[in-house]
């Protein structure tokens, strides 16, 4: 596979995924909080490199890769760089199109407990503000009559289409550049 075919076979799962939250959102009722973003303010999200090289593909297309390595590589920062307190929206990414796989199914996907139950993981802000729709939906989810993303079908999703890259997970900043750095040595080499 080459690495535009896994660019697009990535951007695939992600827009399948976008179509099940939008599925999910619509029957459920959940949704973020405007202008929220506090998720994204975790000092210790971890995503694979996979997930963001739609994003490093994009940025290398835009003439922007060389520089945003650079800034990786200098920022000391545990938040994500993509991040930019100053938006006004619904969230708080600057690249919301070219976000990770993590960034799509927090607050909208659910894992399979030790029992087998499915368990919505969502924030704490969707729980209380959002209480009698979160308990309707947890209902929904774990008596299997609401359909939700599940987390774990993703990841493995992500891991048909590239094992190494999808495997390992790093920090998130050190994602997005191990990212760009596979696609710099991609087309540095061409
Ligand atoms: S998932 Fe929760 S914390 Fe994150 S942006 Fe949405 S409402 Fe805010």
């Amino acid at each position: 596979m080459t690495i535009e075919d896994k660019v697009y076979a990535v951007e695939q799962v992600m827009e399948k995924l976008d179509r099940e939250i939008a599925s999910f959102q619509q029957w459920s009722t959940l949704h973020c909080k405007n202008g929220c973003g506090k998720c994204c303010f975790k000092p210790d999200i971890e995503a694979s490199a996979l997930e963001f090289l739609p994003f490093a593909h994009h940025l290398f297309r835009e003439g922007k890769a060389d520089a945003w390595y650079e800034n990786l590589r200098e920022s000391t920062s545990p938040l994500c760089l993509i991040l930019d307190p100053t938006i006004n929206g619904v969230g708080l990414c600057s690249e919301y199109k070219h976000r990770g796989l993590i960034c799509r199914l927090f607050g909208y996907s659910a894992r399979t407990n030790k029992y087998g139950s499915r368990e919505l993981v969502t924030c704490q802000v969707i729980k209380t503000e959002q209480q009698a729709a979160f308990e309707v939906a947890v209902e929904k989810i774990a008596s299997q009559k609401g359909e939700v993303p599940i987390m774990s079908e993703y990841y493995m999703q992500l891991h048909a289409i590239d094992p190494d890259m999808a495997r390992e997970f790093f920090p998130i900043n050190k994602a997005i550049k191990r990212a760009i750095e596979v696609i710099l040595h991609y087309y540095a080499y061409r």
